[in-house]
């Protein structure tokens, strides 16, 4: 780890001062970029404490949304009685995350901006990364790809994001905050993260000078029957292979409404738009979801290693549904 010069944002403003200094990195939990450092993925010349900004730590129930701090941390916002109740795939996707230990200090603006797992991008030697550094291949392609992309990769990069919370928040449709010198902006979820294409160096649509505030989730009967089913190499502490938020509305025998986010196979939360408009009107059966699922996955582009994923997450769709009646 390179040495680096150490100082405390006061306010908001000065955060954004500092994030718009190519040289200057943010830290909240730092649970994610001491990482970095240590791994030599970022080498700053100063990293500026954020956590004393008490704005942006609050979470806020309003009638129609809730406002969930950048700067709530991972267990609060698990352990907060409204969101359990009303939003339950956000509590879920959080305490199928890391350890309990890394949820006490991460914040939910630092888990958004986590970066891939990918172990070449994580690597201690070097090697081909378009990630990492631009230009230099994707040693991905043809080697170890178990855990990559099947859907939205490129011949850049087919790296996964590792958030399980924001693929639940993908399913709730939620809005991600960022305020910077000319202003505020809001971006859905889904929209906050980018494809590879052919610059995979950027993981989001976040700009320089730009801080996340906040995460808004509307507030729904579709909220309040969603899960989050997280399918893993081992039972905790392990990133997803595959994973899925759903959100649903049912009638008497059949589904109102319905949100499906997959996690673990692309590069971003991963919303089955076409599935979820079949299933408008649909009985809530296997087979139909099964037949749903078919348009959304013919675009699924499987490697060497990771077809598995195309019918594990079909069989997690089902069975997430199925949890999401049982709510109902
Ligand atoms: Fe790097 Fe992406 Fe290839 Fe992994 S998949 S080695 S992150 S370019």
């Amino acid at each position: 780890m390179l040495d680096f010069a150490f100082s405390r944002a006061s306010d908001l403003p000065e955060a954004i001062a500092a994030a718009s200094d190519p040289e200057t990195a943010l830290i909240a939990g730092g649970t994610e970029l001491v990482n970095w450092l240590k791994d030599g993925i970022v080498a700053p010349a100063r990293v500026v404490d954020i956590n004393g900004l008490a704005e942006l730590a609050p979470i806020h129930v309003g009638d129609t949304s809730v406002r969930i701090g950048a700067l709530a941390r991972m267990t609060e916002v698990a352990e907060h009685e409204f969101i359990a109740s009303e939003l339950p795939a956000i509590r879920e996707a959080l305490l199928a995350s890391a350890s309990p230990q890394l949820r006490n200090m991460a914040s939910m603006g630092g888990n958004l901006s986590q970066r891939t797992r990918c172990p070449y991008f994580r690597a201690e030697t070097d090697l081909p990364c378009n990630k990492r550094r631009p230009g230099s291949g994707c040693a991905a392609l043809d080697g170890e790809c178990r855990g990559m992309a099947i859907f939205g990769g490129s011949e850049r990069c087919i790296a996964t994001h590792p958030s399980d919370v924001a693929v639940a928040l993908a399913a709730l449709d939620a809005t991600v905050h960022l305020q910077s010198a000319d202003g505020e902006r809001r971006v859905p979820l889904v929209d906050f993260y980018r494809l590879p294409g052919d610059n995979p160096e950027r993981d989001t649509v976040l700009r320089r000078g730009e801080v996340i505030t906040a995460i808004e989730v509307p507030i729904s009967p579709l909220a309040r029957c969603s899960r989050y089913l997280k399918l893993r190499e081992r039972a905790s502490y392990e990133f997803a292979l595959v994973s899925v938020a759903v959100a649903l509305e049912c009638g008497e025998d059949r589904i109102r409404e319905v949100r499906i986010a997959l996690g673990g196979v692309a590069p971003k939360p991963w919303r089955l738009a076409r599935a979820e408009a079949t299933l408008r009107g649909a009985p809530l059966e296997a087979s139909a979801v099964r037949t749903a699922l078919d348009a959304d996955f013919a675009e699924a582009r499987p490697r060497r290693h990771n077809g598995f994923k195309i019918e594990l997450a079909k069989r997690a769709v089902i069975r997430a549904l199925q949890l999401a009646r049982g709510a109902t």
